[in-house]
């Protein structure tokens, strides 16, 4: 059996609506699927009525953004209730969060002679099939100023103004990670620490990270993130093991034009991992 359990649809930044991308993980053999778009459960009813249709296994999913000691770390929660109130009520904090910020990028932007990019960021996420009520990010004002002339490209738009250090960089409170998975679990289901190679921590970081994350009463790692190479499969398949948590794997599937995320196509996950969908909240 496939077991996908990290995908993005429209309801994130994600390309496909929930039904789509459920319809195109059945046609890529998936048997377990988990949507698990960033902040938001808004496509979570949808895909459980489609992957049902289906005939696949589906589970409730989410990408919560926590920071660490400065880093924003990515954790994924499962078989939680999508209706908890307290979890809805935390995603709609973080999406008033995101306005905040959208709004401040604006309004700087307006002050260097760019008005009315939040209209026109707004404009560029509606064509290209998101949420209107998720607020444009930092691509979808990219996007705006080269439309608007104000810049050549992307690139330039995030050189001068909206990369690391530039007036767009406005950082976003995020909740401390003990209080990210805190939210997961009182919605009933389990914190799985997400790639955990793509903060370019050193590996005595690493393990700092995973003590504090099993301290925390964090459940698993995803030990396999896409075509991730089989070398830092096998490390984090032994750290996953000396600590004693369960090994989650999932796509990280955003487009259909980035072939090196496909559904279901993952590196496999090591023999002597014992995967996330052995534990009791996967089989009710
Ligand atoms: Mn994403
Ligand atoms: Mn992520
Ligand atoms: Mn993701």
């Amino acid at each position: 059996m496939i077991a996908d359990l990290h995908m993005h649809s429209t309801a994130s930044d994600g390309a496909l609506d929930p039904g789509a991308l459920m319809r195109r993980a059945a046609a890529a053999d998936v048997g377990l699927v988990a949507l698990t778009d960033h902040d938001c459960l808004d496509g979570l009813a949808q895909a459980a009525a489609t992957a049902e249709q289906l005939g696949m296994r589906w589970i409730s999913g989410v990408e919560l953004s926590a920071q660490w000691q400065g880093h924003t770390l990515h954790v994924l929660g499962y078989g939680f209730d999508p209706a908890s109130a307290h979890l809805q009520q935390a995603m709609l904090a973080v999406r008033d969060g995101r306005w905040q910020r959208a709004e401040q990028i604006a309004q700087r932007l307006a002050a260097k002679r760019m008005p009315d990019a939040l209209e026109g960021a707004m404009a560029i996420q509606l064509a290209a099939g998101s949420d209107p009520q998720s607020p444009p990010a930092r691509p979808h004002f990219a996007d705006w100023m080269v439309e608007a002339g104000h810049v050549r490209d992307r690139a330039e738009a995030f050189r001068k103004w909206l990369g690391a250090g530039k007036l767009g960089d406005i950082k976003q409170h995020w909740p401390e990670l003990p209080e990210a998975i805190a939210q997961i679990r009182a919605a009933g289901g389990m914190a799985v620490l997400a790639h955990p190679w793509h903060y370019g921590f050193t590996r005595s970081k690493l393990r700092r990270l995973f003590r504090e994350f099993a301290v925390a009463a964090g459940r698993g790692i995803e030990v396999v993130n896409g075509q991730q190479p089989v070398e830092q499969v096998a490390y984090l398949g032994k750290l996953c093991n000396e600590f004693g948590f369960l090994a989650s794997c999932g796509s990280d599937f955003h487009h259909p034009d980035s072939p090196w995320m496909a559904l279901g196509k993952m590196t496999a996950l090591p023999a002597d991992c014992q995967p996330v969908w052995d534990d009791p909240l996967f089989s009710r």
